[in-house]
């Protein structure tokens, strides 16, 4: 496959360079935020007993090229992807059919849709509804036609929790620094001005999208003040990502009060008002007399099935789904985001019947006609031909190597890949399979680069990921969108030897673009 870059990438440097480039990224990370909670395996427990220590995030020494005919495409279709998936979550009949296709397999997916119900047959009483999206994209590059083209392409679409915004920025800003200073001193010196290395506004873009909603809800007819409300995982180790948003949050005018709320504390810290409207009142754990009003519920999580570990928990979901808080995300969002709907979206109809994406935005656009290019080939592992079909390729010890098996999860580390998609397959009642999809390998051109984590260097071939953020918010009884914008963006990097690219599940690092 034809490597992105002409020269020699990244330069060759001498031990002594190496050792001056992690010096200045060791410091300039900490010193700006780019850092995680010290994991277990490089600060125990033991002798931190008080959790104070921080770590750089792993990170790109470079940033890595990447083809700007795929970056623009991931900005020019954002806005688009944005309306699409607020209509997704708005069309109640659609998700209903593409989640009767996998409960059968999947008691979590089941539970969301059984808390929606409960909430809907009582009514919902915030018709506002936000989304903090991603869509994630690898480079597709067809080598069948000279010059190799290429395309980005579609791994899948975030709607909730979409991690990374508030450390993208600060990768962004750390290889920008190095390019100013560093790079022109190497013996192989890059200039300043061969770098393309766009602005990346991640943190400014995604608090925007909570300051509209903030700002979108009514002033409290109790009498309280507004808040926003970060909902957490106990424990969380990504917690500088988070940090980084919530400052730029309270950045208004006066100044908006964002609290940090873990999960499991949902039913001790908040209630709901008796009212019609069922405002959720947030309770100040260290003075109870001090109730907010609570105007923006930002999940980073309730994503995962760790999110429940029993009733409470779920009882704890259906109490905010009912409140009058504006979610971000509500149950439909949560639900317009699983693979399946990805799947469908991307299934081709023949050519005589109006895309699926007709059902939801207008598809005779430029930009439209771009996004539709960004799906790649996923199947439904249900009994319709295509199903069977791809139950077949997925069975095949051969077939199966250009494809990942993926079921409705986020979070990393759920996915199973080429070879072990047989043998999984056979651990599993066939009455469970069409709670999977099956989705063709992007393989991305060859790019490398270095590694610094936990203080070594990993050189060698990486494998990127752009994220493309964006923010919408809208009325889901008639459609109207209030804010509809992109967000900057997220390069993710893993060792071309992992299957998996989550850096807060230990696989990827941070990295940026230096468009080629
Ligand atoms: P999750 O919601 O858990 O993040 P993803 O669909 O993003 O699930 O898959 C996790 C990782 O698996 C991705 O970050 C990517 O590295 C890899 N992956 C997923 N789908 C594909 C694909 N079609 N081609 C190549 N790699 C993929
Ligand atoms: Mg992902
Ligand atoms: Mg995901």
């Amino acid at each position: 496959m034809a490597s992105l870059t002409s020269g020699a990438f990244p330069p060759p440097l001498k031990e002594t360079e190496k050792n001056a480039l992690v010096e200045v990224v060791k410091d300039w990370a900490i010193a700006n935020g780019l850092a995680v909670r010290s994991p277990p395996t490089v600060v125990p427990a033991e002798t931190d007993p008080a959790g104070i220590t921080a770590v750089n995030v792993p990170v790109t020494l470079f940033p890595s090229p990447f083809p700007k005919k795929c970056f623009e495409q991931g900005q020019a279709v954002q806005q688009t992807y944005n309306e699409l998936y607020a209509a997704v979550s708005r069309d109640e009949a659609f998700l209903e059919q593409t989640v009767k296709e996998v409960i059968d397999g999947d008691d979590f997916i089941r539970n969301l849709w059984d808390v929606h119900l409960k909430v809907k047959a009582e009514g919902y009483t915030q018709p506002l509804s936000l989304g903090l999206f991603r869509s994630d994209y690898m480079v597709h590059q067809d080598s069948s036609v000279s010059p190799p083209s290429v395309q980005a392409k579609q791994v899948e679409f975030n709607t909730i929790a979409a991690s990374f915004g508030g450390l993208s920025a600060y990768t962004s800003k750390l290889h920008k620094f190095l390019a100013d200073t560093e790079y022109p001193l190497l013996q192989n010196a890059l200039a300043p001005n061969s770098l393309n290395l766009p602005d990346n506004q991640s943190i400014q873009g995604l608090a925007g999208g909570i300051q509209a909603a903030f700002h979108a809800y009514p002033k409290s007819e109790l009498g309280h003040a507004k808040c926003v409300i970060f909902l957490v995982q106990g424990g969380e180790r990504n917690i500088f990502d988070q940090r980084h948003l919530e400052y730029q949050v309270t950045q208004s005018s006066p100044t908006i009060p964002v609290f940090r709320l873990a999960i499991a504390d949902i039913l001790k810290h908040t209630t709901l008002a008796d009212t019609p409207k069922r405002q959720l009142l947030y309770h100040l754990p260290r003075d109870p007399s001090k109730v907010f009003e609570v105007a923006v519920i930002y999940m980073r999580s309730g994503y995962h099935t760790n999110d429940y570990p029993d009733q409470t928990a779920w009882d704890a979901r259906y109490h905010l789904e009912r409140s009058g808080a504006i979610k971000c995300p509500s149950i439909l969002t949560q639900l317009a985001g699983t693979k399946k709907v990805q799947q469908v979206l991307a299934t081709p109809r023949p050519s005589s019947t109006p895309s699926i994406l007709s059902k939801f935005i207008d598809d005779s656009t430029p930009a439209a006609a771009e996004l539709w290019k960004t799906f790649t080939n996923i199947y439904p592992m249900d009994t319709s031909e295509a199903g069977l079909e791809a139950r077949r390729k997925a069975q095949d010890p051969e077939l199966c190597k250009a494809y990942v098996l993926k079921p409705q999860r986020e979070g990393g580390g759920n996915n199973i890949y080429r070879s072990a998609i047989p043998e999984f397959l056979k651990t599993l009642p066939e009455s469970h399979w069409s709670a999977y999809i099956l989705m063709e390998l992007i393989v991305p051109p060859p790019v490398s680069n270095i590694i610094l984590r936990n203080g070594h260097l990993e050189e060698g071939g990486i494998i990127c990921e752009l994220g493309i953020y964006g923010t919408c918010l809208w009325n889901q009884g008639t459609g109207e969108i209030l804010h509809n914008k992109g967000a900057g963006y997220l390069l993710r990097s893993k060792g071309d030897q992992s299957e998996e690219g989550g850096v807060a599940a230990g696989y990827g690092c941070m990295d940026s673009v230096s468009l080629v």
